[in-house]
């Protein structure tokens, strides 16, 4: 699918250079633009132990891409697109499984079925 995007990596003239990974997007509202988090394991040597964390990364949703919520995307930075973003959304390594859910309610349905009513007379 071809797009008339100036910020699309592969129809635009966007050069990807320095960081890239893979996170999940957690908001698709604004346009052609997506929220990223990513989590990260930190150290805190004060107690020898390890935290996680996650960041949030905004981050250009060409046409041609059109990442949604849920999805797994690798992200690459890029220049500096607008205040909050400067990076761009590659391609989508796995996408929501939105036919999951229907089976969970689906499933839900059935074990609501299942339950006989008890009356107490
Ligand atoms: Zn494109």
């Amino acid at each position: 699918m071809e797009c008339n995007d100036k910020k699309c990596p592969v129809h635009g003239g966007l050069k990807i250079r320095g960081n890239m990974f893979t996170g999940t997007v957690v908001s698709a509202k604004p346009h052609r633009t997506v929220v990223i988090t990513r989590t990260l394991i930190r150290q805190i040597p004060k107690y020898e132990r390890y935290k996680k964390f996650t960041s949030k990364i905004y981050a250009h949703n060409p046409e041609c891409i059109a990442a949604g919520e849920g999805d797994i995307v690798t992200v690459g930075e890029t220049r500096r697109l607008s205040k909050t973003k400067s990076f761009v959304v590659m391609s989508i390594e796995k996408k929501a499984e939105k036919v999951d859910k229907v089976k969970e309610e689906k499933m839900k349905e059935k074990k609501s079925e299942s339950v006989p009513e008890i009356k107490t007379q």
